[in-house]
């Protein structure tokens, strides 16, 4: 007797090993339709799976995000049957899925045209009809290269290779005539991809772009039902209006300059004002929270990142300035990362236990040598800003320690206004890439079953990521997804039982033995840059006030009016708020329109009333135009709009 513990808690008993979907089936015929994937032990897995010892089953439908992705990576393999049926000579690259649907490389002769899309679209409507079940089947090195040679299909040649120098096993699907190497997981049949558009033909490369292999790429995305993908065209149609990369710009938050490079966003006055806003508020607040602050410097000779490992773990990922090969001579590098930095402040002197625990905050600069590829406004840049902190611990101190991260880093989302748009993610290491990581595997499983039992305790709700943690310990990432649903990382908080003692950092303990202590690295603010973007579009470039970086415009009707106007900036701005006048020759209608167009969220209009009376008229972007009120009123109220940091 196999024993299930399904997600609500109940068990289910089965007399023999089965495959998952055979299980499925016998809880419900309803269920067993609508399932993508499994998740057994926490794990990802094939519906195809057979289930032979006791196990935590969980049925994960198109509704989760893993269900998503394996429908959508399904929907890949449609693509590229369709494509293989109407363009035989085409060659097969990778189709995953991604975070609005999936893609597919082809080599072709002719790059695919938006004509081409309409007919391999009708051709997967077609064969999705037919409702193929996918078959998979595992070959030896031998067989599988056998079947590509027949199949001519020399990129999956390649990728044969290098999962096999992997040691991974060579799985295939098989749906109709249509084959493909691939590791799954994979819906049963292609019949519930009932709703496909393909949306756009791009170039793309094979491999690194050095190598100038050219691939023709379709993306597309895929639904159970037509009203579903009606729903999430309109919203990507609404979302391109939110894109910071546009807005920012169109607002202008910052702009890029090609002759600087990618990655090196320029902070125009209103992006810089706004995150300077933002990092008085955090470094204030971490200050209140038992935070020093300290400022170190921006590179460092090489030596330095020898002893952290990132000379060996993150050469490739850092700005070298020297020859990294020459020993003869100095070597710098711009710092990726603050910790070995701010360890010098713990190594300036003698610790004790009583020093500890001593938590060190620094909005740092980094820089890190990203793919020129993966660059994208200022969510993926190459110098980028966050409040960076390392606490300095004692072993007993760290799930405390910990809860008081997580607890800074969830005020701060409450704050922004994006508490609601974050998951949490476990990333732990691989134990089968062990050259990638410092450290035992001892090690990792002590450092990984702490961090789960303190997960645990405070009852988050994470997934977990293998081969995602840093390379000296296991990560806690706060994750987010920008207006197009693509997830990047916001906030890390991560446990480091490893690089202390690397750098000779020990405290005197009560009993007087010297030992090494734990290390907290994360941050709050993660990166000022993503921040920005995020909440452009979060709030479709209406910050809220206390963020804006223009609060109040004041308009004068006419020249008579200025004065007033000025006299009124200065008030304001002696109270710390940003305030301007547009005292431009103009109608007062155009100079309404420009303050609207800029989101500015106050503008007080000063006309004769104003100035006789000592009264302002206000237009609130939130709550349209108020009746005239004496203008310290009108400062009053917007005062404790900021204060509050009201969303
Ligand atoms: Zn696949
Ligand atoms: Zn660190």
């Amino acid at each position: 007797m196999i024993k299930l513990t399904l997600k609500d808690g109940s068990v289910k008993e089965i007399e023999q090993a089965m495959p998952a979907s055979e299980i499925i089936k016998g809880i419900g015929m309803g269920l067993y339709k609508a399932a993508c994937v499994v998740k057994i032990n926490g794990e990802v897995k094939d519906l195809r799976t057979v289930i032979d010892s006791d196990c935590e089953f969980e049925v994960l439908t198109f509704d989760s995000k893993q269900g998503k992705e394996t429908f959508w990576h399904t929907a890949s393999h449609l693509l590229a049957q369709a494509v293989k049926n109407l363009y035989p000579d085409a060659k097969l690259g990778r189709g995953p899925a991604t975070e609005n649907g999936f893609y597919y490389d082809f080599e072709v002769e002719k790059p695919f045209t938006p004509a081409d899309l309409e007919k391999i679209q009708a051709e997967m409507k077609k064969l999705a009809k037919e409702g193929f079940e996918l078959e998979r089947f595992e070959l030896s090195r031998d067989e599988a290269v056998k079947l590509m040679k027949e199949r001519n299909e020399k990129y999956k040649l390649e990728l044969i290779d290098k999962h096999d120098s992997k040691g991974e096993k060579l799985s295939f699907y098989k749906q109709g005539d249509f084959v493909d190497l691939c590791a799954g997981p994979h819906i049963m049949s292609v019949a519930p991809i009932k709703a496909v558009k393909l949306t756009q033909c791009t170039g793309a490369y094979w491999g690194k772009a050095e190598d100038g292999i050219q691939m023709s790429r379709i993306y597309g995305t895929a639904y159970p039902k037509a009203s579903m993908l009606e729903e999430h065209l309109k919203q990507m149609e609404e979302a391109k209006l939110r894109d910071h990369n546009k807005l920012g710009r169109e607002l202008e938050y910052f702009t890029t300059v090609d002759y600087i490079g990618q990655g090196l966003p320029i902070m125009l006055p209103k992006g810089a004002k706004v995150i300077q806003t933002l990092q008085r508020w955090i470094e204030d607040e971490e200050y209140k929270r038992g935070y020093e602050l300290t400022k170190t410097p921006f590179m460092a000779k090489r030596d330095l990142y020898k002893i952290s490992g990132h000379w060996d773990h993150y050469r490739d990922g850092m700005f070298i300035l020297g020859d990294p090969d020459d020993e003869t001579k100095e070597c710098f590098a711009l710092r990726p990362m603050t910790c070995p930095f701010q360890y010098q402040v713990f190594l300036n002197r003698k610790r004790s236990y009583r020093d500890l625990p001593m938590r060190l905050g620094e909005t740092s600069t980094l820089f890190r040598n990203e793919d020129s590829g993966e660059m994208h406004g200022l969510i993926r840049v190459r110098q980028f800003t966050i409040s960076e902190g390392h606490l300095i611990l004692r072993p007993e101190q760290l799930e405390e320690e910990f809860r008081g991260c997580l607890d800074l880093a969830n005020y701060c989302l409450e704050t922004l206004g994006l508490a609601e748009d974050v998951s949490y993610r476990f990333s732990q290491w691989d134990p089968n890439r062990t050259d990638k990581y410092e450290g035992t595997p001892e090690q990792w499983d002590e450092a990984q079953g702490t961090m789960k039992k303190i997960l645990d305790n405070i009852g988050l709700d994470y997934e977990i990521g293998i081969d995602e943690a840093a390379f000296y310990g296991p990560k806690l990432d706060i994750q987010i997804k920008n207006v197009f649903g693509k997830e990047d990382t916001l906030i890390t908080i991560q446990i480091d039982m490893l690089l202390s003692k690397k750098f000779g950092m020990e405290y005197v303990d009560k009993d007087g033995k010297m030992r090494n202590p734990y290390i907290i690295h994360r941050t709050s603010m993660g990166c000022y840059e993503r921040t920005l973007a995020l909440l452009i579009e979060k709030y479709a470039g209406v910050l809220p006030l206390w963020m804006a970086p223009e609060q109040v415009r004041i308009l004068p009707i006419k020249p008579e009016h200025n004065d007033y106007a000025y006299d009124l900036c200065e008030k304001m701005r002696a109270l710390g708020m940003r305030v301007e006048v547009d005292a431009e020759d103009d109608n007062i209608g155009p100079k309404i329109k420009q303050a609207r167009f800029d989101r500015v969220p106050y503008m007080f209009i000063i006309g004769d009333n104003e100035v006789k009376d000592g009264t302002v008229t206000v237009r609130s972007r939130k709550e349209g135009e108020l009746p005239a009120m004496p203008a310290a009123d009108a400062i009053a109220k917007l005062k404790e709009e900021i204060d509050t940091k009201a969303k």
